[in-house]
């Protein structure tokens, strides 16, 4: 795919789901370190839903040494691996207090040595709060860059190489978030909304399954 094309297709996809960083919610930057923790094999949904009786207590990474681990537990009992997730947060938050002056260093492989900060975790809040050309290539984003036909790849590890080289710093920046969105609404992993999505032209998946049918009906 030539690379013009490459550009118009993340434009298309930033343009219908905007520049929002991230569907969690959270006031501070370790508010939101501590959702994206939480996130791990659990929806954004159920995420939001529990955590705002613990922020009205845990702004900063200096609260959480108020909080024994059994008690982060009780506040997060039901999400999947709340017992690790508790006892990551405890052990982040007190790092971050102790040696970092509160504040979450921006720097990827630093973060990675902290407890439950694993790629995915450091690259989603690097790019959210310092804006780094960051893309974490999970399932679905290595599912829709295949059906549109911009890599062709077999895994999502393969995808994120390919991305990082074949996108600018600049779009990488930008480009997360959308694509995280369009595959959770648009690019759907059983049955993508192909009728209304703005790609069909550009995408091989599209072509493939319907192009003929639209010549036939043309
Ligand atoms: S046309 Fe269908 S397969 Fe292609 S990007 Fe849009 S929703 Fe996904």
């Amino acid at each position: 795919m030539k690379a013009s094309d490459r550009s118009e297709i993340i434009e298309n996809i930033i343009q219908m789901y905007g520049t929002g960083k991230s569907e969690l919610v959270y006031e501070t930057p370790f508010q939101l370190l501590i959702s994206v923790i939480l996130s791990a094999q659990t929806t954004d949904k159920q995420v939001n839903k529990i955590t705002p009786p613990f922020f009205l207590k845990v702004r900063e990474p200096k609260d959480i040494r108020d909080f024994s681990v059994e008690e982060i537990q009780e506040y997060f009992k039901y999400v999947n691996y709340f017992r690790n997730k508790s006892r990551f947060i405890k052990e982040t938050g007190t790092i971050l207090a102790e040696k970092h002056n509160g504040i979450i260093p921006n720097d990827l492989k630093l973060m990675m040595t902290f407890p439950g900060v694993g790629i995915k975790t450091g690259k989603v809040v690097l790019s959210v709060l310092y804006d780094m050309p960051y893309v974490w290539v999970d399932t679905h984003i290595h599912r829709i860059m295949n059906r549109i036909g911009i890599v062709k790849t077999k895994t999502p590890d393969e995808t994120d190489k390919k991305i990082d080289i074949l996108f600018t710093d600049e779009m990488k920046v930008r480009m997360h978030h959308p694509l995280v969105l369009f595959g959770r609404y648009t690019c759907i992993a059983r049955k993508p909304k192909c009728e209304t999505c703005p790609l069909q032209k550009k995408c091989a998946y599209f072509q493939t399954h319907f192009g003929k049918k639209l010549v036939s009906n043309s």
